[in-house]
């Protein structure tokens, strides 16, 4: 038999072959990865690891003994360039391999910025470990640094150079940060705290053009404004990886759309991480959900079903950012919310907000409160009903609650 194809050596790809072997999968498990390194942690490339804090070495998710251990045939730096559904097959460069099942697990591109002078030296964006170790080159100078996008990863980026010595100012054209992902009064308090650590927050403001002679030297905003930048990073979102998908004809909507099972339209073929499209009971439509937790748990998901043991995914979604000494940590998917409460002061930097949809909880963002996020989890999961006086109330015990 062909055994499974892994399409994508990433977080997603890595847990669906190790889950695999783990619940006695016999075949060949064979994971094929663009990039020329074995599957390494993203998370630490904005964090501990541009900022020096942690060693490149700390990336890898498994050495080298882990592969041979499980039987697990990695080839790195190989790009799949088509799937047959039709032949069950994949073709990579002179290669075709043949699958039973396969998994694409291709995860995200960064979304390019569209403005003159994007393509200028010095002009970087972060998904990889080679995007990481350029722009932790160009910070062993301190720069004038100037981030375009105020999502987790700009934050992070910003709060990394400010403590490696550069100065940093995040321009997001919204009106706020984080606005895809966390609550106003969240937002606010991390944006104080970043003010209060030498960074410069600038909303509402978008970027017309990129300037420079042979490098960049400024960002120029739409209302003319003209900022200092000897270094642009850009962390304006991503792309799901879904061509390859899209080519062999399989369902796509932006990523690649698949049942509750994690199938796409393709029989035997899977999508999971950040390339896929998936019902939730924790948002109104389809989502895809770009987080570590999301990859993981969809990797295990997709095991048990070839393993015969499989049910709809139904995993509460999680997410963490660590910018200076604020660890965030969210769960559930804030859709729709109609009420908002505040549980510890939002003037410090260690409270939570609930949010609610028709009386029930479903998400809550924590800045240094890991126990409420805990709570958060199995509140969300349940869909608890609280009332909003208790969820303000510090002596309420929601450990109680949550049973
Ligand atoms: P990926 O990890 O992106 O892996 C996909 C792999 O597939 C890539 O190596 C790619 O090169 C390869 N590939 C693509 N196309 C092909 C092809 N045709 N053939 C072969 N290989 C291919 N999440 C959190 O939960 N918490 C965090 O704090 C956090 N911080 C982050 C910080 C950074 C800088 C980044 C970039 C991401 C962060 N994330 C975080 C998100 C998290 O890393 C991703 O959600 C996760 O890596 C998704 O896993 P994946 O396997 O779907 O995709």
């Amino acid at each position: 038999s062909a055994g499974v194809v892994i399409i994508g050596g990433g977080q997603a790809g890595l847990q669906v072959a190790t889950s695999l072997r783990q619940g006695g999968y016999g075949e060949a498990i064979r994971i094929i990865g663009a990039e020329p390194y074995a599957p390494y942690q993203r998370p630490p490339l904005s964090k501990a690891v541009l900022s020096g804090e942690a060693g490149v070495d700390t990336v890898p998710l498994r050495g080298q003994v882990f592969f041979t251990d499980n039987r697990l045939d990695l080839v790195t730096g190989r790009r799949v360039e088509a799937i047959d559904p039709g032949s069950k097959t994949v073709t990579a460069g002179a290669d075709t391999i043949a699958y039973d099942h396969l998994i694409i697990a291709t995860g995200a591109d960064v979304r390019k910025i569209p403005v003159p002078g994007a393509d200028l030296p010095g002009v970087l964006y972060l998904r990889g470990l080679d995007d990481a170790l350029k722009l932790k080159e160009a910070l062993t100078t301190p720069r004038n640094v100037v981030v375009i996008g105020g999502g987790f990863i700009g934050l992070e980026v910003a709060a990394s150079a400010t403590k490696l010595g550069s100065s940093a100012v995040v321009v997001e054209a919204l009106p706020r940060v984080l606005a895809r992902s966390t609550a106003p009064a969240m937002a606010d308090a991390i944006v104080r705290r970043h003010t209060e650590k030498g960074v410069k927050i600038m909303t509402g403001a978008g970027v017309a053009r990129i300037e420079g002679e042979g490098k960049v030297s400024a960002v120029v905003l739409s209302d003319g404004t003209t900022l200092a930048a000897d270094l642009v990073v850009v962390g304006i979102g991503v792309v799901p990886a879904a061509g390859i998908a899209k080519a062999a004809g399989i369902d796509t909507d932006h990523g690649i759309v698949v049942d509750p099972l994690l199938r796409t339209s393709a029989p035997d073929v899977f999508a999971i991480g950040d390339v896929a499209r998936f019902p939730t009971r924790f948002a109104p439509r389809p989502v895809m959900v770009e987080s570590v937790q999301n990859a993981i748990d969809q990797g295990k998901a997709v095991a048990a079903t070839i393993l015969g043991k499989g049910a709809a995914y139904d995993a509460v979604p999680w997410f963490w950012s660590d910018q200076f000494d604020m660890k965030l940590q969210t769960t559930g998917l804030a859709f729709d919310i109609d009420e908002t409460v505040v549980r510890g002061d939002a003037d410090s930097l260690a409270f939570s907000v609930f949010q609610l949809k028709g009386g029930r909880v479903i998400a809550v963002d924590s800045l240094n409160k890991p126990a409420d996020h805990m709570i958060g989890r199995r509140l969300v999961a349940a869909g608890a009903q609280l009332r909003t006086e208790d969820l303000a109330d510090p002596s309420y015990d929601l450990k109680r609650a949550a049973m």
